[in-house]
This record gives C-alpha cells, structure tokens and sequence, in this order.
C-alpha cells in the first residue's frame, strides 16, 4: 500500500496528544489539572441550546445548502454590520463545521508547489500543517522577536516576494494570547495594499475575547482588500461551542462559489438543528459573553500574578483569548522538559511552545478558562515541583 506523499507531509495538534496522555494518567487514578485545552469552561447560552432542540423538534433534520442556511448566513451578515458596520453580502459568507475548515479551504486555494505562504511562528498549529501539505513553501513571522509577542509590520511585509499567494493573520492570537491594536492593524493593512498579488487570511476567532474593552481591530475595517481577503471567524470561542461544530467564513465573490464546492465535495453541510442555534447565539442576548468575560479578566489578573512570582517564570499578560504563554527559560528547563515534568510530577496538563513552531523553544501554553480554584492549585503544584 503507498500513500500519498502529501499525507506524510500533515502535522497535527499536539492538544490531543496531551489530551490522550492526561486522560490515561486520570485513568491511572492520577489527578490533572488540565490547562492545555483551547476552550472555555462556560456552558452554551441556553438560548443557542433551546433554539437547537426546538429546530430538531420543528423537523429540521435534513440537508441544508452546503454553504449553509440562508437564514443564518443572514444573522452572520446583520452581526457583522452590527459589530463592525461592514456590509457583507450573505453570498459571500459560509457557514462551516467550526472554524478549521475556513483554513482548510483557504489554505488549500493558494498552496501548491512553487508558491509560499506567511504564517505565524508560534501560531496555530494547522497553518504550517495544511501549508506543508499543499506543497507550498512554509514562511514563517517570528513572534518571539516582538514585545508581547505583537505583529510587527515591519517584520511581516518584507518576507512578501513575487511567489507569495497568501498571509495567514491571527489577531487575538492563539498561543500568545497577543492581541494588536488597531493602528498597527492599519498599518499593515495599508502595506498590504502594496501586494494586490497576496490574498489575507484573517483569523478572527478570539475577536470577541478581547479585553479593557478595546476597540476590535478587524479586516473589516479595510474595504479596499476585501476582494482578496478571507475572514475566519465562528461560535466555538464567543459563544463556547467548540463541540458544535460552527464556524463561517466571509470569501471574496469569485472564490465563495469554489468553496461552496469544496462543502459539496467534503461535508454537503452542517449539522442543520445546529445553524439554528447558531442563529440563536448570534441574535440573543449577550449576558453570557459579558459574564464570561468578567470571569476572564479576573482570571487572568490571577494567573499572570501567579505565573510571575514563580521562580524562573517571566509572563506578558495577554490582551486577548484565554491563553497565556510564559517564559520558563530561567526554570533551567525549556518548554517540553517543564511541560513534561508539569504533567508526570506536578499533574498540570499545559503544552509546550514547540507544540506551535519552533521559535518558541522556552515558552508554555496555559488555558485559564477554567476555575480560580484550579488555576490556584495548579500554581501551587507547579510551585512546588520548582522547588
Ligand atoms: N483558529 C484558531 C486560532 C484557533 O485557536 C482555533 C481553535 N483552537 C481555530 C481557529 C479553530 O476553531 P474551531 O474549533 O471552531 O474549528
């Protein structure tokens, strides 16, 4: 049996890596605190839950278009206008099973042999993978040079040369948990301009995770790109509905009818009582979001606090997400042995930076969307470990 040499070529996540370990050590009867996954402790609002049993109980139980109910294309576009009045055709949004699929597709647009890609380093684990898969040249920005782990344009435009098809942006970023302001988003917005050649990913998914109420710095905000510029965003983040399984991309015109090809060839479309709750979640009240985000900021005062009185430990407070991302350099140990040692010893789940690149080697990703109580033990332990 030969498979395809570009299967070889897929990376992976390493979240589930852990995920598998921690829940073999659980088994073992070991308790872990478990920090290394990317979402959030809240429930679904109620009213995204009610909405989807009731669309199950009207008889919405068939196939939907493959880009996705028409009605909920339309709440994606009126919540677009809302939060950032730009008006967006629903013709141009799809609706996808999460958030990956957007990057799937996008990446696999531009990728190919010959051609190169901007992505960050650190940054989701997925860019490099489907980048790699393609066949395109990986290029990545590294994060690790900049203060808070900020995008630089300076840094980012120059690597553009003629065989650059794509830039992958993530603004607030996962695993940094940076988040840039909106004059440096101008910036390299208006240096993209330069590049009519470049198409720009966009991945907005922790927008609404944004803290000190700061103003969202989306691409939106920069019409004159938006016949290249592709906009990843979905439920699974704001509205805490990673297991749905929703997300939307926002296309250019001439590219939203190959994607709704690519939904005909891989998924035919998403979960249909889900797009109702998804409408739900988009229209209803936003208590739960303001609640959630409460909770978050306390957490993260608490955590970054923590992480800075340990031995060794350097921690950036994060402007966006819930993540942060520590130096352990002076710990002595570099991010895999102290994450290692975190789980075998300490019983903390986290994940090492090289889980997202290799620029960072000293760093570690901690989820603080979860209880004070067990960031607070978790602290503790890892105190305790260091000695
Ligand atoms: N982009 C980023 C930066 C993410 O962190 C994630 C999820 N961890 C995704 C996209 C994918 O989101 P989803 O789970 O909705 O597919």
């Amino acid at each position: 049996m030969k498979i395809a040499k570009n299967v070889n070529r897929l990376g992976t996540e390493a979240v589930y890596n852990i995920f598998a370990k921690t829940k073999k050590l659980a088994k073992q009867g070991k308790k872990i605190i478990d920090l290394s996954l990317g979402q959030s402790d809240f429930k679904s609002p109620k009213h995204a839950v009610e909405a989807t049993i009731q669309a199950l109980k009207d008889g919405h139980h068939g196939y939907t278009l493959p880009n996705g109910i028409i009605e909920c294309r339309e709440a994606v576009s009126r919540k677009i206008k809302k939060l950032y009045n730009a008006t967006i055709d629903p013709e141009r949004i799809v609706v996808m099973p999460g958030g990956k699929p957007t990057m799937h597709y996008a990446i696999s647009f531009f990728g190919e042999p010959g051609a190169e890609i901007i992505y960050p380093d650190p940054g989701f684990p997925i860019y490099e993978s489907m980048i790699n898969y393609t066949g395109a040249k990986a290029v990545p920005f590294n994060l690790t040079e900049n203060k808070d782990f900020l995008l630089n344009p300076n840094k980012i435009l120059p690597l553009i040369n003629e065989n650059t098809r794509l830039i992958i942006l993530n603004n607030p970023h996962n695993p940094t948990g940076s988040f840039t302001e909106k004059n440096t988003i101008d910036k390299l917005a208006e240096g993209l301009l330069n590049f009519p050649h470049v198409a720009i990913l966009c991945d907005e998914i922790y927008d609404r995770l944004i803290f000190d109420n700061k103003e969202i710095p989306t691409f939106f905000n920069y019409p004159d790109l938006y016949d290249r510029l592709i906009v990843l965003n979905g439920w699974s983040k704001t509205y805490a509905m990673t297991g749905w399984r929703l997300g939307w991309g926002v296309w250019p015109k001439n590219l939203a009818e190959h994607v709704f090809k690519f939904c005909v060839n891989n998924h035919s479309c998403v979960n249909t009582a889900a797009q109702y709750g998804a409408i739900a979640a988009l229209e209803g009240p936003e208590d739960h979001l303001k609640d959630m985000m409460k909770e978050f900021t306390i957490r993260r005062k608490f955590i970054v606090d923590g992480l800075r009185s340990l031995k060794g430990v350097e921690c950036s407070l994060p402007g966006g997400s819930f993540f942060v991302f520590p130096n352990i350099k002076g710990t002595g140990m570099n991010g895999e042995k102290f994450t290692e040692r975190c789980l075998q010893e300490a019983g903390v789940a986290m994940i090492p930076g090289t889980a997202f690149g290799k620029f960072a080697t000293d760093n570690v990703r901690l989820n603080f969307a979860t209880s004070k109580d067990n960031i607070s033990k978790a602290l503790e332990k890892i105190n305790n470990m260091l000695g």
